[in-house]
């Protein structure tokens, strides 16, 4: 018998690259685009190697369902120490008493948060989406916009933000049993303890979806909607700067046994192993002292690009923001969002186009670009970087259309290569 050991098949051991030239050369390519382009889209960021290499790991071999301790398949005790770890880093990096780290996104998070509160055909009272909200809190499109009766509340159009008396008197004529918070272009805090005190009044649940600004509570830059909320949820890919994916939480104990029902079995089946651990990953990274660092740049950062469009005549809309996230109305220099991200696009600046509160529903006749700080700042930006950006933005867009476009997207581009090249990314 020959007892010699030997090597596993290649199967085990290729490399993609020498096994798929599409898939590789799209990834290669996707991977020379963040290195050479300024990331602006506000739900971005820019992770670390080690929540990659969680990714990518054999773990994702591994299937389970259940909770550790109590799971339904066998060879469960790795997997048990990685998703105790995203629990307990979790709890205490928003200090809470429950985490699920389960919800394979943020919209899968909320859906369990609805099967574990409320049943079908009951009221949801939440941001409007032409004001910020998101597709997940009830729009007519989305499965929870069939399933639920929903309502919108909006801002107000002069300042941009929300009128909580405005707020409350819906509450009292809607009832809803659900009251969301938070949304995806809505720059500025939202006033927790107020929205509390709305849900009190009208006995209803208070769920608040910090997927965009997780990141900054966790640094400590952001009131925690932890102490106000009945349920928080979030994903871990935003601010948060680990993988796609999302987290339920909560202070209060006595929801713990519906959401964990809700995400298993209720509307998920086995775990994404890998990217529990790449959660566990970005947690870790995320209780670290860096971490509060890195979120106060992000605001400082995303304040500065904001003055910086609006001294150049740009409308920001709510005047600034106080979190990562700058939506600007450009109906008063006649461009559509669409034109303004493929003219940032054509100088290596990604961006994304977006509705503003009370323009146009039709994606086409949008007047809105969505920009954020994070995924520019995780790459080293500071102030300064942020500066010259807003200024090179500020030129396209009071450009665009205009005779000298093709030499200001030029040096935009010049401008950025420069600035992508000082910082680098996965060398
Ligand atoms: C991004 C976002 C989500 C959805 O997250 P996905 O992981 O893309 O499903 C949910 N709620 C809000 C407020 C978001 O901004």
């Amino acid at each position: 018998m020959d007892t010699a050991a030997t090597k596993a098949p290649s199967f085990f051991l290729d490399p993609l690259s020498s096994r798929d030239a599409l898939i590789a050369d799209a990834l290669d390519g996707e991977k020379r685009r963040q290195q050479s382009h300024i990331e602006l889209i506000a739900s971005e960021n820019l992770v670390s190697r080690a929540v990659l290499d969680a990714l990518g790991h054999e773990i994702s071999n591994k299937t389970l369902e259940g909770y550790p301790g109590h799971r339904f398949h066998g060879g469960a005790d790795y997997a048990d120490i990685v998703e105790n770890a995203a629990i307990d880093r979790a709890k205490s990096l928003f200090n809470c008493a429950y985490a699920n780290a389960q919800p394979h996104s943020g919209t899968q998070a909320n859906q369990a948060v609805f099967f574990a509160t409320i049943g079908p055909g009951d009221r949801i009272l939440s941001l409007d989406l032409a004001a910020g909200g998101h597709l997940s809190h009830g729009a007519n499109s989305n499965l929870s916009g069939r399933w639920f009766e929903t309502y919108h509340y909006t801002v107000v159009d002069e300042t941009g933000l929300i009128d909580y008396d405005s707020v409350e008197r819906q509450a009292l004529k809607v009832k809803p049993k659900l009251l969301i918070a938070g949304g995806s272009a809505y720059p500025r805090t939202f006033d927790f303890p107020r929205m509390r005190a709305i849900a009190d009044e009208v006995n209803a649940i208070l769920l608040v979806d910090m997927a965009h600004f997780a990141g900054l509570v966790a640094a400590g830059v952001h009131p925690s909607p932890l102490p106000w909320a009945d349920v928080v949820t979030c994903t871990t890919t935003k601010t948060l700067r680990g993988p796609r994916g999302g987290l339920i939480l909560t202070k209060d104990l006595t929801w713990a046994n519906k959401l964990q029902k809700a995400i298993f079995p209720g509307i998920q089946g086995s775990l994404h192993t890998q990217v529990i651990a790449a959660k566990a990953v970005c947690l870790g990274e995320a209780l670290q002292p860096e971490f509060k660092e890195y979120g106060a740049r992000v605001k400082a950062n995303a304040k500065k690009l904001a003055h910086t469009l609006q001294r150049r005549g740009i409308r920001v809309i709510s005047g600034g923001t106080d979190t990562h996230l700058v939506l600007l109305d450009l109906s008063p220099q006649k461009l559509t969002g669409q034109q303004a991200q493929q003219t940032l696009g054509l100088a290596h600046i990604t961006s994304n186009s977006n509705p503003v509160p009370f323009g146009s529903p039709r994606p086409a006749e949008w007047t809105g670009l969505r920009l954020g700080s994070s995924a520019a700042t995780t790459r080293g930006f500071s102030e300064n970087e942020f500066e010259l950006i807003g200024q090179t933005i500020a030129d396209l867009i009071n450009n665009a259309g205009g005779p000298r476009i093709d030499k200001h997207i030029s040096s935009a581009r010049e401008t950025v290569t420069q600035l992508c090249e000082r910082f680098p990314i996965y060398t």
